[in-house]
């Protein structure tokens, strides 16, 4: 069967199998960051607004559940940041209630975490994981390239001020994205003043993240790892105690094996939102590589995908 608004599972480097929750129809964002999966913005977004009913939302999580397993995260992300969504809040309250057991996740780029309203709706989730890239002006503006009502201050401020707040109960969590992007927010005055920050908020981990899958801008290179374990080290040295993860690519197969019937409309719906390598839908999809790949050439030839490379990697995306 076929989703509008969901997607996957996907296996995600941080979160297990995921089942996507895709707030928007095309990309709809405050930021543009320079390694975003969706592409550049074709216009900057910076007011919350209806995008697209809740209701078919809930519908079709609903659908998924009532015939495949429950995945480990029902997680808020796809092609634009969700806080921009004023149904978040009512999707994040209705999932809590009817789905307890399942972690609700929001990927966001923290940009909106001072507003009240979104400090409220964010209330329901079980684990809200803001970036945090740029706590320069000149990274800022290199790697985020926000809409130019977001300070990075204001910005900054909120995501420590809604880490304290989120903390009422135990379970709940937090965890701090950085994106390494080399040359950019990979120096040291950089990492001493991003430790000082992570010390003042509430945060459960800090992920360090870098490029995977192409990016808005091709200068963007992944980080070494050798750069990304010297940035856990000087965090570590300035006094970060909570873990700081390297974000490792996903790669157990067998579970996912139970989800995904209709392996061409599978590949199709997640190519549409980041473009994925031969392994990644492999992984996804619990197929071996040789029966994707017979999938991906007759979509290939029917035009549906076109290859991409990358770093010396074929991804595909959808046409
Ligand atoms: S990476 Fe996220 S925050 Fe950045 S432009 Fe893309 S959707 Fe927006």
């Amino acid at each position: 069967m076929g989703y509008k608004h969901i997607y996957g599972p996907v296996p995600s480097r941080r979160l297990g199998i995921s089942l996507g929750v895709d707030l928007f129809e095309t990309k709809t964002c405050n930021f543009n960051c320079v390694y975003c999966e969706c592409g550049r913005n074709a216009r900057y977004v910076y007011e919350r607004g209806h995008f697209v009913p809740p209701e078919e939302i809930l519908k079709e999580i609903e659908d998924f559940l009532a015939s495949n397993p429950a995945p480990q995260s029902i997680t808020f992300s796809g092609t634009g940041e969700p806080t921009l969504s004023l149904d978040i809040g009512f999707l994040l309250e209705t999932l809590s209630r009817r789905y307890p057991s399942i972690r609700l996740t929001v990927l966001t780029n923290g940009s909106l975490l001072w507003d009240p309203e979104v400090q409220h709706d964010l209330l329901p989730a079980s684990l809200v994981v803001p970036s945090l890239d740029a706590v320069t002006e000149e990274a800022y503006q290199k790697i985020d390239r926000p809409h130019k009502i977001f300070e990075l201050e204001k910005v900054i401020q909120g995501i420590i001020e809604f880490s304290q707040k989120f903390h009422t109960e135990e379970k709940k969590e937090i965890w701090l994205e950085v994106f390494i992007v080399p040359g950019v927010n990979d120096d040291p005055s950089h990492t001493r003043r991003l430790a000082t920050l992570i010390q003042q908020m509430k945060c459960d981990r800090v992920q360090l993240n870098s490029l995977d899958r192409p990016p808005a801008e091709a200068w963007v290179k992944p980080a070494p790892e050798s750069v990304l374990h010297g940035i856990r080290e000087a965090l570590r040295e300035k006094g970060v105690i909570v873990p700081i993860d390297i974000v490792k690519r996903y790669t157990v197969r067998s579970e996912l094996s139970r989800y995904h019937q209709d392996v061409e409309v599978a590949i199709l719906e997640a190519v549409a939102r980041r473009p994925m390598r031969l392994d990644d839908l492999s992984v996804m999809l619990g197929r071996n590589s040789e029966e994707i790949m017979a999938y991906l050439d007759i979509l290939q030839r029917e035009g549906k995908i076109q290859p991409v490379i990358q770093d010396h990697e074929i991804f595909y995306r959808r046409r």
